[in-house]
């Protein structure tokens, strides 16, 4: 499917890895241009060249921290003009209440909060001028089915949830249309990650410890990064220009929600 795009630019964040490479990929395929960040820039370059390898596109690879403001400032430096923007960044830590302090709250919101929105402030003129632009913010399904232990990923990402909800409806006038895809465990390092401590903390494989978290997923598998990134892609499309602040669930059916 042609999906309408093809010589358009995008920013894709936290795109080395996992769910945003995923994205980067999918966007690659359908013919658009990159500005791709991670802060590790040896795996950053890696996938870039294999971007630019598969598909022929025009990759620029940022090795920056997009939690930070000279960061986001180097990442939004190196592209002209922004049709797309894909929203990731690392998620914060698991924990318990009463260990959570303010400079854990402000961290988890700097990442998961103020960083997005400040790439969508930046951004979102240039596409209101031009009549097009697409954006995506990786979020999690946590946001529909909070997890106990991601409190501040819960607190984060409820608060650019509601900033999405509101500010979506204030710019798809423009043929603008921002919305958030809310992953459920997919197979990246981060869910090795999970897997691994499972492992440290039960005593079992990790084998054992990922068939198990499959087992409680009524798809009964993780998710892959090309799944999400297609989806991704498919609402940076052409066609995606009705579909309006909305949270999309990829998650294998786990959060069991009746609306
Ligand atoms: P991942 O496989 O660990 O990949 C993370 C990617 O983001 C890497 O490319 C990493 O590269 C980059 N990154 C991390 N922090 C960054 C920063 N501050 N600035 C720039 N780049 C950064 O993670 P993932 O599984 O794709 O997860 C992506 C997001 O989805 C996370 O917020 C995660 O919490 C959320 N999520 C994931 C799942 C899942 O099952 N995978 C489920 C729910 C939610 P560098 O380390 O080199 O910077």
């Amino acid at each position: 499917m042609d999906l309408g795009i093809r010589g358009k630019t995008a920013i894709v964040c936290a795109g080395s890895k996992g769910l945003g490479r995923g994205c980067a990929e999918a966007l690659a395929a359908a013919g658009v241009n990159l500005v791709l960040n991670a802060r590790g820039a040896e795996a950053l370059e890696t996938t870039a060249e294999d971007i630019r390898n598969a598909h022929g596109v025009d990759v620029t690879a940022v090795a920056a921290d997009i939690t930070t403001e000279d960061g986001r400032a180097a990442v939004l430096s190196a592209a002209n003009e922004v049709d797309i923007l894909v929203n990731n960044a690392g998620g914060p830590p698991p924990g318990f209440w009463p260990d959570w302090d303010r400079e854990d709250f402000i961290a988890a919101l700097d990442a998961n909060m103020l960083a997005p929105i400040a790439m969508m402030k930046a951004t979102l003129p240039g596409m209101i001028d031009r009549k097009f632009g697409r954006v995506v913010n990786i979020t999690s399904y946590s946001v529909r089915a909070p997890i106990p232990q991601l409190g501040l990923s819960n607190a984060a990402r409820a608060g650019l949830t509601g900033y999405v909800a509101g500010t979506a409806r204030q710019v798809a006038e423009h043929n603008v249309v921002i919305n958030n895809l809310l992953p459920g465990i997919h197979a990246t390092d981060r869910a090795d990650a999970l897997d691994q401590a499972v492992v440290a903390r039960e005593g079992v494989t990790f084998e054992e410890a990922r068939a198990a978290r499959a087992a409680s997923i009524p798809a009964k598998r993780y998710g892959t990064s090309e799944e999400f990134g297609q989806t991704c892609a498919f609402f940076c499309s052409q066609y995606a220009g009705f579909i309006v602040g909305q949270n999309l669930i990829l998650d294998g059916g786990s959060a069991n929600l009746t609306v």
